[in-house]
């Protein structure tokens, strides 16, 4: 199975943690640590596994549909990607955010028409399921979520031809509350809705999320950008040299942290999901990043740029839940 950059840099955020706390570095103090690590930490391997389970959960996770007629099948995708997955953008525009909508998608082109017609053919059905299994949660939250309550809120039949999602930090938000502010849910729900929650975080760090487009380069820039990541760490020989490369990236993240400190004073991890969003949209700005992710390229020093702000804002993000 390939890793997905979400759970590497994931991952990768945890084990920064602990070189922050083993090498003293300096972060913002009203972040800590070490609340963080009892939960997610090196002797929590049961709970560190269910964090990078749900990490990637999201896109296997197929709770949007479109009732088919005819006695087809249900239909769950769009261009081969799940219409869950299309939770996972925010786009900044006019001073607000809005969800995917693929009449605003110029990625599509063709498809887009193409897409309008068999909208127009099958979809005025569109369902939403809080009880798929794979979630791991209790249909309670599931049928809280952003998604269920929009679908809710237009009535079950919805035509998707002019569908607005809610955006990754309407739903990755909704997770970090879950997370944050009903300490009554087990800790098995709790860092479940975490790493989900921390998805969208991500996300937010992804060109194409923020741009709004399914299409053109899209996963081939995700993959660069996951390749050049990995690149940083050079085949590691052994636990020394890997932790001698993860000691160089703990120390720019507490320079980013300590340089950005009102990343750390943010108050929820839909703010978080926001402020990165703006990240992004001004990173796509500068340079030729925009026409680059276009083509589905990403140079190292620019990916070195998204990941630790990813990396930054997940610590953010972990600091606010936990
Ligand atoms: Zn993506």
């Amino acid at each position: 199975m390939r890793i997905t950059h979400h759970r590497l840099i994931g991952l990768n955020t945890l084990m920064v943690i602990e070189m922050i706390k083993q090498k003293d570095l300096p972060i913002p103090e009203n972040i800590n640590l070490d609340k963080i690590l009892d939960v997610l930490g090196r002797q929590q391997r049961d709970n560190r596994k269910r964090f990078k389970n749900y990490l990637g959960a999201p896109d296997l996770v197929m709770d949007v549909y479109i009732e088919m007629p005819f006695g087809m099948d249900d239909k769950y995708e769009f261009c081969g990607h799940s219409l869950s997955a299309f939770q996972h953008f925010i786009i900044p525009q006019n001073g607000k955010y809005r969800g995917y909508n693929w009449d605003y998608d110029d990625s599509l082109a063709v498809l887009e028409e193409l897409g309008d017609i068999l909208m127009t053919m099958f979809s005025t059905d569109v369902k939403y399921d809080p009880t798929v299994e794979e979630y791991g949660f209790s249909p309670e939250i599931m049928v809280k979520s952003p998604m269920s309550l929009l679908i809710d809120r237009l009535g079950g039949n919805v035509d998707l031809d002019d569908f607005e999602f809610p955006t990754a930090a309407e739903v990755g938000g909704y997770y970090g509350d879950v997370v944050a502010k009903d300490k009554n849910h087990s800790i098995i729900t709790r860092i479940k809705a975490a790493g989900f929650s921390l998805h969208f975080v991500m996300d937010a760090c992804c060109a194409h999320h923020v741009m709004g487009y399914l299409l053109n380069g899209h996963s081939e820039w995700e993959a660069h950008l996951e390749s050049n990541w990995r690149s940083r760490f050079d085949n590691p020989k052994d636990q020394k040299q890997l932790n001698k490369k993860f000691e160089i990236i703990a120390k720019e993240i507490s320079d980013y942290l300590m340089e950005n400190q009102e990343l750390s004073k943010l108050k929820s991890v839909k703010e978080v999901i926001e402020s990165n969003a703006e990240f992004t949209n001004k990173w796509l700005k500068t340079n030729n990043n925009r026409e680059m992710a276009m083509r589905g390229k990403i140079n190292r020093h620019e990916t070195k740029k998204i990941c630790n702000r990813a990396i930054a804002s997940c610590i953010v993000s972990l600091n606010l839940m936990f």
